[in-house]
């Protein structure tokens, strides 16, 4: 179990992911904008973060990498939560500092396999490159 940020604004989408979370037995903070995002991460401190990245003003991959920019926040596991299965979107993610990517719409045991992985291991899925720029 763990406490589970979700920044979405689509509210259908947030009340499915929500479902999903609490049924595995997490507990469940949202947001609805980056912005709002951002202060609940600083403030509750979760064990995990679901960002989507297609946001009113800024976007999910421009939040995560202020999340990761902020010693507050950069060791908190963030999966990107988008409909656009873009290789090049995967990319983008990643190099915002995204620890894993899903494409909507969510097949719930990628849901939690991928949540399950990250909460044994943060850094399981980043690679070497940016692990080291995490480190350092
Ligand atoms: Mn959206």
């Amino acid at each position: 179990m763990a406490l589970v940020l979700v920044v979405e604004d689509n509210p259908a989408n947030l009340k499915l992911v929500t479902l999903l979370l609490v049924h595995a037995g997490h507990d469940v903070l949202s947001a609805a904008d980056a912005e709002s995002g951002l202060t609940t991460a600083r403030t509750q401190q979760p064990d995990l973060i679901l960002m989507d990245v297609q946001l009113p003003g800024m976007d999910g991959l421009a939040a995560t990498a202020l999340l990761k920019a902020d010693l507050r926040t950069a060791a908190i596991p963030i999966i990107a939560l988008t409909a656009l299965a873009m290789k090049a979107d995967a990319e983008r993610g990643r190099l915002a500092g995204c620890a894993a990517y899903i494409t909507k719409p969510l097949r719930r045991f990628e849901l939690y396999e991928t949540i399950d992985r990250l909460l044994a291991d943060p850094t399981a899925d980043l690679d070497p490159q940016h692990a080291e720029a995490v480190l350092l």
